[in-house]
């Protein structure tokens, strides 16, 4: 495996030799997003946290309560985030041939916002919520107006600067978080989740075949910015590996398919993406 810290022509070359001629399939995941200003937070430096479980926001009100105060602060930042460089490479390597998705583990929509057109959510999108009782859809915008408007003036009692992360929310005290209230389906009443896949949910079947049909079309898998320390991604690796599909890694810090690698760059995807982009470009 060829690893090297250092972004530069030569450390990129055996990348560059994997991908050359081959049809490639993206995993991509917080490290294409870190640089758009939405923190990865496993990766290094993060702060520990612990983001609610699937089985919390069904059962808790005042776990969904929690989960909506937070992210009601957070969303105009998560929101008004752009796509970097990263991201606009990816889409430039899809219209060249050379990448023919990505299979994303990102909620943040960015990489359909940079121009890739055969993108797989795997864990969804924070632009959209869905109602549980009658699967009713519905913008997430149009859900902010609801909790701001349903929580009066609670919104400009929370001051801004707080910490963000890469599901939408914000770190709140529990003191403000008590007095907030949470809009119903507008349909049935029931109960609205954002139209994300949570810790202890699966990804949807349907989803799941969607990037396995993309998967069959790799004769590379390149990993862009992620450790790989959920299944949903990892999943990937096993069947790259089972098929004898060569993978290369683009990423800062280890992962958990380092010494499968057939090549593995470390440093940012904003600023290697483009470099690869431009080097297949010729
Ligand atoms: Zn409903």
């Amino acid at each position: 495996m060829a690893v090297s810290p250092l972004p530069e022509a030569e450390a990129l070359a055996p990348l560059l030799h994997l991908l050359r001629g081959r049809r490639a399939v993206v995993l991509a995941g917080a490290g294409c997003s870190t640089e758009s200003g939405i923190p990865d937070y496993r990766g290094p430096g993060a702060r520990p946290r612990t983001p609610i479980q699937y089985q919390e926001f069904v059962r808790s009100e005042a776990g969904r309560a929690r989960y909506w105060a937070r992210s009601a602060v957070g969303w105009p930042r998560f929101s008004a985030a752009r796509p970097n460089a990263g991201h606009f490479a990816l889409a430039e390597l899809e219209d060249s041939g050379i990448v023919q998705g990505v299979i994303t583990q990102n909620v943040d929509g960015l990489h359909h916002a940079a121009g890739s057109r055969r993108v797989v959510e795997l864990h969804g999108s924070l632009a959209s919520v869905r109602c549980l009782a009658c699967g009713e859809v519905a913008s997430r915008d149009r859900f902010q107006n609801r909790l701001l408007s349903m929580n009066g003036d609670w919104a400009e009692h929370v001051g801004a600067g707080v910490e963000q992360a890469p599901d939408g929310d914000a770190e709140l005290p529990p003191s403000v978080v008590e007095a907030f209230r949470v809009p119903a389906c507008e349909s049935c009443g029931g109960v609205i989740k954002p139209d994300v896949v949570f810790f202890g949910e699966n990804v949807p079947a349907e989803r799941v075949e969607d990037a396995w049909r993309l998967f069959a079309e790799a004769e590379v898998l390149l990993v862009a910015g992620s450790s790989l320390t959920v299944y949903s991604g990892r999943r990937f690796i096993y069947r790259a590996q089972q098929q004898g599909v060569p993978i290369g890694i683009i990423n800062i810090g280890p992962t958990r398919a380092d010494p499968m690698a057939a090549a593995k760059v470390e440093g940012p995807l904003g600023r290697i993406l483009p470099q690869l982009a431009q080097a297949l470009r010729r």
